[in-house]
Parts: structure tokens; sequence; C-alpha cells
């Protein structure tokens, strides 16, 4: 990337909310069924089929609208965007232009040690359109996604670089999924976003002409898309092509060769011919939807973990980066887990082996109260850290109890005081000559009987008490 120019990004985001029914009509929205099932005149654009408002749709916008610090309007207003597209039966899809449900909210994202402000200009509903099928020779249309109910996050051109539209979009994801208004999958399509891309040469006010990148879904492509773009934007601006190469036109960003590709220009608003839905009435917002409670967000939840359980700011952040970690974590803390040593057990031990195992939390085999025994057994000193470890290996194989697997595995520690001292009385008259060397003054060789002691031990004594009686015995 070049010094001579800013980059400026803007995104829009899709979430599919996870109501049970589409936004009009009662068809249910699970994804994954026999083609054009879940379907109905509404949402098949038959004639004459009148849309009815899905009430939970509303409450979650509400949510998010909370959540982002953003006024939510006692009224807004469906339009209809009107275009063709094999997917779209009644020619125009059910948006909201007008008013929006959800205006003027903000984000916060952390690069680089910095904290920044990204606004967000609006939030509103729409309609999914249905999906279209390529196969070979032909196309079909699959009728199930259309009328699942989408809420349209725009933000502010506020992003300057790769890194802050991708902090951004983990902030948005990390919120949805903590509201828990949608499953957020992005390869199944529920969190999609398009980026708007442009560059300015650095001190120009007026922005460049944007770049619409379409349908990205996964955050290393968002980033690799954008990277591209700047790229090219720059390379034609240098070239001085810039008003030749870099129009207002929406692109698509090729996975297999890591470019973006004009796929058609750019539509002005205008050319959708917006106007009032008159199928529906002007959206008025319940009035106790207004106190709807929402969750502790990722934020106040990370500050919390700093403030209360004293955790690094990292750590913090990595815990509350989602909330199924985030409620495993307070889980080991409830079951009397210490924060720290239960922040080491889940993110660097629990989560590495998740990981090499190519799995979620969610799906872990060892649940937060196995792994707040395990905790608690090495804080016992039952077993040591290092024994402790071999004990979670095989609790990631083996559907067994914690104590039964260090019964297995020969784990257990002596802590008993008696049993250690007499290995420690056999170590020490057996090296009587290194006993006479150390009380003369060299200090090196209490790690030499430290070491003796656990050998004879196999490995079993409780270091700490072993440490605690040598001392004693060498005073
Ligand atoms: P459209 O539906 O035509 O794409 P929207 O208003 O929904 O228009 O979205 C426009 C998006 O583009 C917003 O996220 C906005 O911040 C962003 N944007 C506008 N101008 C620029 C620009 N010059 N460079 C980058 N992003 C921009
Ligand atoms: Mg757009
Ligand atoms: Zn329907």
């Amino acid at each position: 990337m070049s010094k001579n120019f800013e980059v400026v990004i803007g995104l829009e985001v899709h979430v599919q909310l996870n109501t049970k029914t589409k936004i009009f009509c009662s068809c249910p929205t699970s994804f994954g069924d026999e083609p054009n099932v879940n379907t109905c005149p509404t949402c098949l654009g038959l004639p004459g089929a009148l849309p009815v408002m899905n009430k939970e749709a509303v409450k979650k916008a509400v949510m998010l609208g909370k959540a982002i610090n953003a006024t939510v309007n006692k009224k807004s207003t469906f339009e209809r965007k009107n275009y063709f597209y094999p997917d779209l039966p009644k020619g125009y899809q059910i948006s909201q232009f007008v008013v929006p449900i959800v205006e003027g909210g903000e984000l916060f994202v952390n690069v680089k040690d910095k904290e920044k402000r990204i606004g967000v200009t609006r939030a509103h509903l729409e309609e999914d359109a249905g999906k279209n099928m390529h196969e070979s020779g032909y196309s079909k249309v699959d009728l199930n996604r259309a009328g699942t109910p989408l809420l349209e996050i725009v933000s502010e051109p506020d992003m300057r670089s790769s890194d802050e539209a991708v902090a951004y979009l983990k902030k948005l994801h990390s919120i949805v999924r903590y509201l828990k208004i949608s499953d957020a999958n992005m390869q199944e399509g529920s969190f999609r976003c398009d980026a708007n891309v442009s560059i300015r040469p650095r001190g120009q006010e007026e922005f460049g002409t944007r770049v619409e990148i379409k349908n990205l879904n996964s955050f290393r492509h968002i980033k690799q898309a954008i990277e591209y773009e700047v790229e090219r934007q720059i390379e034609a601006y240098e070239d001085d092509e810039y008003e030749k190469e870099v129009v207002q036109e929406t692109r698509l960003f090729d996975v297999k060769s890591g470019e973006t590709k004009s796929m058609r220009g750019k539509e002005e608003s205008a050319d959708y011919r917006y106007f009032p839905e008159p199928d529906l009435l002007t959206l008025e917002v319940p009035e106790e939807f207004f106190g709807v409670e929402i969750p502790e967000l990722p934020d106040a939840k990370k500050q919390r973990y700093m403030d209360e359980f004293k955790l690094k700011e990292y750590d913090a952040g990595v815990l509350t980066s989602e909330p199924e970690l985030a409620e495993f974590f307070e889980e080991l803390v409830e079951n009397g887990c210490e924060p720290v040593m239960a922040n080491n057990w889940l993110a660097v031990e629990l989560l590495g082996r998740l990981n090499k195992a190519g799995l979620h939390i969610e799906n872990s085999p060892v649940k937060s109260d196995k792994l707040a025994t395990l905790i608690i057994r090495i804080k016992e000193a039952v077993i040591s850290g290092a024994g402790g470890k071999k004990v979670l290996d095989l609790l990631m194989e083996e559907d067994i109890e914690v104590d039964a697997a260090i019964e297995k595995l020969g784990l257990k520690q002596v802590s008993d005081e008696s049993a250690i001292e007499k290995i420690i009385d056999e170590v020490l008259s057996a090296n009587a000559d290194k006993v006479e060397e150390y009380k003369n003054g060299k200090d090196k060789l209490f790690g030499f009987f430290v070491g003796q002691v656990m050998k004879a031990s196999r490995g079993k004594a409780n270091p700490q008490v072993a440490n605690k009686l040598l001392k004693e015995k060498l005073k």
C-alpha cells in the first residue's frame, strides 16, 4: 500500500435474523430443506397475496439498535425496490428506504492498540431473495430463502485500512452473536458483507470513486479483496488511468485468483424506482420493545473480566470474543476455579487441543464441569500441571471422569509428608558427600537433591512439599 494515498472503506452487512418464520408470511426459515418446500403464495410472489409483518424481526432489529447506541425510530416505512432477477418472482424486494428502523449508531474497534469509533449510518429490515442454482447447462431457482428476514447494517465510510474493516466486522459479528438475533454463520450466508472501497491522495478532502465488492463471506476473503482492490486503484491512479479504470461499479471477488472482477455497472438508487409499499402500514415499534433487555456485550464483559478477575487485556479480549467461550469461562469460575488459572486451562490448553482437532468450543468433548474438576485437582496438588496436560489429552479422547483418568494414568502425586520424608532421608544418606559440599556453601546442589527426590518417587512427589521438607532437612 502506498503512503501517498488514503484508503476509504464503508461496509454493508446483511444479517439473517433467526426468527422461526419468514418476515411477511408464516413459512419456516429453516436451512438445507428440499428446494421450494418452505413457500406459500406470499413468498412466491403470487398476485393478490398480502404481506404481514413479523413482530419478532422488529424486536431483533430494536435489540441491535440498542446494542450500537443508535436511535430506534418509533415509526419507519417500507418501500418497494424494483429489479428483475429470477430468484425474485415479485419483481421487487420489500425494503426500508425512506425511514429505516435504526439510525445513527456506533461501534468501537481496536487496531494496533488504538481505539477507534466507526459510525453506523442505518440498519433496516428487508426480505431476502431466493437462490439461483446453476448446474451444467441449465439453472434452477429455490425459493425457500425468499422472504427470510434480513437486517442490513450500513456503516459510514469511516474505515481507513483492511485491518479496520475486519475489526469492525468481527466486532459486529460478535455483537450479533451475543444478542442471539442471528446464528451469523458466514459459510451458510447468514452474515454477508459488501465492501465499498475507494482511495484518495493524502490531503484531498473529496472522496474518490467507490467500487462495491459483493457477497464476501469470510474475514480472510474480505481482507484479501480490499487489499487487492486498493492496489488496483492505486496503480490505475499512478498510471494516469484512474478515470478509465476506476468507475462506480459492482465487482466480485474471485477466491481462486484473489482478484476482484467487474460484474456490472453500479445502480443508482433512482434505478430502483423506490415507492411506498402499498400493502404494509407504517411500521410502529410496540412500546414494550423499547424496554427490551439486551445481554452484557463483549466490550463491557471484557472490562469486567479485567476489573473483577484481574485478567490481562489480551486474555479478557480472547475470552469475550465469542459468547460460548465467555459462558464456558464463567462456568469454570462458578465451579470454584481461580480465574487466572481457569483462563490458562481454557484459552491455552483446551482451545489449543480443540483447534488441533478442528473443533469449536460448543462441540468440545470436555465440558466446563469436567475441566473445572481437573483445574481443582491441580490446585489441590493431587496432580501436577504437567500431569494435568496428560489427563486433558485423555479426556479429549475418552468419555471418562477426571479422577478415573488420573487413576488410569497413575498420575496421583504423593503429598503425604512422612512418605516424602522417607524418600528424602534415603536420598540424603546415599549422597552424604554432596550434603557436605552443600553445607559448605555449594547452594547450587539444592536442585540436584530435588531432582533425586523426584526421580526416587518416580515423578510423583508433590514438588512443593519435597522442596519444603528438603529445605528443613538441609538447614
Ligand atoms: P448502495 O445501496 O448504493 O450501495 P448504501 O448507502 O446502502 O448505498 O451504501 C453505501 C456504502 O458505501 C456505505 O457503507 C458508505 O459508507 C460507503 N461509501 C460511500 N461513499 C464511499 C466512498 N467514496 N468510499 C468508500 N465507501 C463509501
Ligand atoms: Mg450497496
Ligand atoms: Zn411464505
